[in-house]
């Protein structure tokens, strides 16, 4: 038996007021013809060495059980479950509909009753692929508000968006295991690669002339330098190289192709050419306001700017002349930076 507190107070089972512990006991019952094990709570009295089990102890006893016995049979527990649907946000009847179950079902399962194995791999599934929860979402889009559909969709679009762009950021972070990295190589950021992208778009909706791939790259160096400059750090924390055109975040090719980044590609007598856009309903979440004061300055500085005259300015920067050429540039130089 433990502890969990020592409360003054009436005492249901000797009926009089003084000290009443609430303790933890170890208890074993059989559920589905198994035995399970789990931790319960309960009121004690020393005077009459009882235990008491409170309306909402009672309830929590009976969660506690069944989620041993769920987690000994391989199911989610309550709390997986719930987890799974708040990944959406979605209410217990909404998520339950696009299931095609009976609209008391969820809330069943989040609480005392144990769900079965078909319906389980169900739940497994709609957590690990917001896919398929859009596909489910969009052929219920007659039976849940208007509103509630437009929040879960864009739920379900983040968490799509995160998936795909984790393969991305694994390769990413790849190359910078395969760099020598001076002190100060990510300006005091984890690189963050749904921050980027809203810089990418941000950026990209700040009607910004002829935004092509040179004139981006060197745009979100200049946003994180420069935040860098004013508030120690910088937003995205991408590592950036000292390349013939100037800096460029390690893996920069790679970055272009996250899930939220759009272009079109253009064609040239020399190539093609990437010309960045903002994705429609851009809305920027994770930028500070301080961060999207710095990018507003970058934007101020070179919206107009030709690819010629920005990697002109980029090759009189300290941070460029100081770095040898392939090498990675330090955020120490951003004190430096011709932007202020
Ligand atoms: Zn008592």
């Amino acid at each position: 038996m433990k502890i969990i507190k020592k409360e003054s107070k009436l005492c249901l089972s000797c009926m009089q007021v003084h000290e009443v512990w609430t303790v933890q006991v170890e208890e074993e019952s059989t559920f589905n013809q198994k035995k399970v094990k789990y931790l319960a709570l309960y009121e004690y009295c020393n005077m009459t060495e009882e235990y008491i089990a409170t309306e909402e102890m009672i309830i929590g006893n009976d969660i506690a059980m069944k989620d041993a016995y769920r987690k000994a049979n391989g199911l989610l527990s309550s709390r997986d479950i719930i987890d799974v649907r708040r990944k959406y946000n979605i209410s217990q009847s909404d998520l339950a509909t696009l299931l095609g179950w009976g609209k008391k079902t969820l809330t069943r399962y989040e609480t005392h009753q144990v769900q079965d194995m078909a319906h389980n791999d169900i739940l497994v599934k709609i957590g690990d692929d917001p896919e398929w929860f859009l596909i489910l979402l969009e052929r219920s889009r007659e039976k849940v508000s208007e509103r509630a559909f437009a929040k879960y969709a864009e739920a379900a679009r983040v968490l799509y968006a995160r998936e795909a762009n984790s393969y991305i950021k694994k390769a990413v972070l790849a190359q910078y295991a395969k760099e020598h990295m001076p002190p100060n190589a990510f300006g005091n950021t984890e690189p963050d690669f749904n921050k980027l992208v809203e810089v990418i778009n941000y950026i990209a909706s700040s009607s910004v002339t002829s935004l092509y791939l040179v004139k981006l790259i060197k745009m979100i160096w200049y946003s994180d330098a420069l935040n860098y400059k004013r508030h120690g750090k910088s937003i995205t924390g991408m590592a950036y190289k000292a390349l013939p055109m100037g800096a460029a975040p390690i893996g920069y090719d790679q970055i272009v192709a996250l899930q939220g980044v759009s272009y079109q590609e253009v064609e040239f007598a020399d190539g093609i050419g990437y010309l960045f856009g903002a994705d429609q309903d851009f809305v920027p979440h994770l930028l500070s306001d301080d961060e999207k004061a710095s990018i507003d300055t970058v934007v101020g500085r070179f919206r107009d700017a030709s690819k010629k005259a920005i990697i002109k300015t980029m090759h009189e920067e300290e941070a460029y002349k100081c770095t040898e050429p392939y090498c990675i540039i330090s955020f120490d130089y951003a004190k430096q930076l011709s932007l202020s």
